[in-house]
């Protein structure tokens, strides 16, 4: 089960949660073996949320069924055989005594022998057992607190004081790009193939159309803008991200974040625009890429820069992140405003922006370069997959494609520009019959994990600016790496997904203090190297490990991030652990105890909770193609006219947020691929 990672395992789009309702389990009409797995599920649904007076059952409120929906539309054939295999045996004597509850079946078993047996999956020594239980975990319980009930809220908010989604804006502008429509087989023309438009792709496109050059761009995802967003996690989730969100590293020991819609990540992320730092391109430069040191990167950064609006004018911290500065300055430690790549930001609506921003202020490159590549002509093609790039002769030739409606397109192209983000890049390389080694090597994710400080004052940490505050305090512990103190809108999903779960009930009190709770993330600039594998189906697996240098790191950051938030006057800290980890300040053992504690849980898959939002470096630029898949300019070293200007590009991780210095890099190789095109 490579997938379940993230809380969002929820694939449904607006059609299908019409058709998600109470379980519908013993259905007839069903095979033995999907009403075995149906049944386990729901079982195993209501085990971890088994509702109370004031609220249903996750199988209730049609838990079940919604990850079944998403195991049907995001899993990979394989995965989807292994959750059948493991659900249809999961209610047989054998699985139940393997879990320490006696030659019984589960479903006979009372809730606390229930809850003893997943507690003996999340706690086993097999990692594999663990991965099955944060899966089914992190899915379960956010399902269980996005899903609408018939009135179209969950019936947990009101008791955790969730106000819910705002809804769609009355008065949306409209959108500013049309679609290139395809309603049949087609075959286009053109002189670059741009494949993926999100950060690289969409900057690389307005930079080829800009220079003259007949564009067009593949996307895989949809065009979505204010008018269709509402602000709700489940269809957020769904309809913007990559994987509806539910995508993990095969271990499970790290979720995956990435967009998948017009605009990529751009148009769910959270707006901090941070420059490549000069310590990072001299690193780079010295890694075999002279030129990201250079006065021509500089110039493509301040142009990102002005396209993208950056500033600090709104950067006003929300209360979360009020407190969170307190915490800093009561400590003398770093703390600064991050600038935002927003025009016109309103705080009412922004904390709900990872699901699309309501406003219209989100600088994203559906607002601004892809806009700028259709005014110069570009055709833009969305929810059309690449299948592979057509490479002959050691050239480009173009790109054969698929839209979701099942035509086939045919781009004929001099060149083609690859950014379909750092787990499809490599993917989509190696289906094209790459094959250098370093093609999907060498990933980073800045892996994220959180402490979250309770406080008596309401917080109600999902509002306000998604991030307006930093601390480098702990950016550079060694040689560069480090990691970043941040904050982010915390929604119910994201504290699911955060949380350990012990029992039902001790999971219930918790979700019940959202509202009280400030988060910090620790953003690690990682020194682990992950790997993007392509199956046989043509698919991504991601690989990954967090290192001994790098779990030291966390765990100072853990440390620091709790200082924080006691300087703040939380009255208990937790982290991220599969274990309770948590202390309060003053009593017991501390803060010492508390890292006690998450030494003795661990740092593994399925032991911490990790998440990246950051995904670098599968197919990175480099001096030879003995360390690096693409050169210099990021044109593939065995393919000329492929060239590669996603995040996928970078020598290693950036260390900062990397939106800008993904748009800086495209920027820069589409100007120089503008020129060679020119010129030939
Ligand atoms: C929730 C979230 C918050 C973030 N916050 C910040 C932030 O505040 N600041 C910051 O600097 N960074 C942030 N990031 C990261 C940043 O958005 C990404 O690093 C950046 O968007 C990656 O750019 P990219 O060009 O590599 O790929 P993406 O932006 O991911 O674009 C890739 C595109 O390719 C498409 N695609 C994939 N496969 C195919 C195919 N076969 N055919 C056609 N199209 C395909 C995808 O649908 C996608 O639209 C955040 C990311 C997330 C998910």
């Amino acid at each position: 089960m490579a997938g379940w990672g993230t809380p969002a395992s929820v694939a449904l789009g607006a059609e299908d949660l019409a058709g998600v309702g109470p379980c519908r389990c013993d259905d007839l009409a069903m095979g033995s073996t999907q009403r075995r797995v149906r049944r386990a599920l729901a079982d195993i649904s209501d085990t971890f949320v088994p509702g109370s007076p004031d609220r249903p059952s996750a199988s209730r409120l049609g838990v079940p069924d919604a990850f079944l929906t998403v195991a049907a539309t995001e899993l990979r054939a394989a995965e989807r055989r292994q959750l059948e295999a493991l659900l249809s045996l999961w209610d047989t004597r054998v699985l139940t005594m393997a879990g320490g509850g006696g030659f019984r079946r589960f479903r006979d078993l009372s809730q606390e022998d229930r809850e003893a047996v997943l507690l003996s999956w999340c706690d086993s020594r097999l990692p594999q057992r663990r991965a099955v239980f944060q899966a089914l975990r992190k899915a379960i319980t956010s399902l269980a607190y996005m899903l609408p009930a018939s009135d179209g809220r969950n019936p947990a908010w009101d008791s955790i004081g969730y106000p819910g989604p705002p809804g769609r804006v009355a008065d949306p502008s409209p959108k500013e790009i049309q679609t290139h429509p395809v309603d049949r087989d087609t075959t286009l023309d053109c002189d670059v193939c741009v494949v993926g438009s999100g950060a690289g792709g969409g900057t690389a496109a307005a930079v080829l159309a800009d220079a003259g050059l007949d564009v067009v761009v593949v996307e895989a995802g949809d065009y979505l803008d204010d008018g269709d967003f509402d602000g709700s996690e489940l269809d957020g989730y769904a309809r913007l991200y990559l994987g509806a969100a539910a995508l993990a590293t095969a271990d499970q020991g790290v979720g995956l974040y990435a967009g998948s819609c017009l605009g990529g990540g751009t148009v769910v992320n959270f707006t901090t625009a941070f420059r490549t730092s000069d310590a990072i391109r001299a690193e780079w430069a010295s890694q075999g890429v002279p030129d990201l040191a250079s006065d021509d990167y500089t110039a493509s950064l301040d142009a990102v820069w002005d396209r993208l609006g950056v500033s600090t004018d709104h950067s006003r911290p929300s209360r979360r992140e009020q407190v969170m500065q307190q915490g800093l300055e009561a400590l003398g430690w770093h703390a600064d405003l991050m600038p935002r790549n927003v025009r016109g930001c309103d705080d009412a609506v922004c904390g709900f922006s990872p699901f699309g921003c309501l406003a219209g202020a989100k600088q994203s490159t559906t607002k601004t370069w892809l806009v700028d590549a259709w005014r110069r002509g570009a055709r833009i093609l969305v929810n059309t997959r690449a299948e592979r790039v057509v490479v002959e002769h050691g050239g480009a030739r173009g790109v054969r494609a698929r839209t979701s409606d099942g035509h086939e397109v045919t781009v004929r192209a001099r060149a083609v520009v690859v950014a379909a983000g750092a787990v499809h890049t490599p993917a989509l390389l190696r289906r094209s019959g790459l094959e250098n080694q370093n093609i999907g090597r060498h990933l980073r994710l800045h892996p994220v994990t959180g402490v979250a400080g309770v406080f008596e004052e309401e917080i109600r940490p999902w509002e306000g600016v998604m991030q307006a505050v930093y601390s480098d305090e702990l950016a550079d512990l060694h040689d560069g790496y480090g990691m970043k103190l941040e904050s982010a809108p915390f929604h119910p999903s994201v504290l699911a997904m955060y949380s350990p779960w012990r029992s039902a009930r001790q999971h219930q009190d918790l979700m019940g203090r959202l509202a009280h709770l400030v988060p910090i993330g620790l953003l690690l600039r990682d020194s682990s190297e992950g790997e993007v594998r392509t199956g046989r189906d043509g698919e991504p697996v991601v690989h990954y490990r967090l290192n001994d240098f790098d779990i030291g790191h966390v765990r100072t950051g853990l440390d620091g991030a709790a200082q924080v938030l006691e300087a703040a006057g939380a009255t208990s800290v937790f982290s991220a652990h599969k274990d309770w980890v948590t202390y309060e300040p003053g009593r017991g053992r501390g803060r010492r105890g508390f890292l006690e504690a998450a030494d003795r849980c661990g740092w593994g898959a399925g032991q911490c909770v990790f998440t990246s939002f950051h995904l670098m470096g599968s197919a990175r630029m480099g001096g030879s193609p003995s360390d690096s898949a693409c050169n210099p300019e990021g044109e593939t070293w065995e393919a000329r006219g492929v060239y590669v200007v996603d995040g996928s590009t970078f020598p290693s991780a950036s260390g900062v947020n990397p939106m800008i210095t993904i748009e800086a890099i495209a920027h820069l190789n589409a100007s120089r691929l503008a020129g060679v095109l020119a010129g030939s």
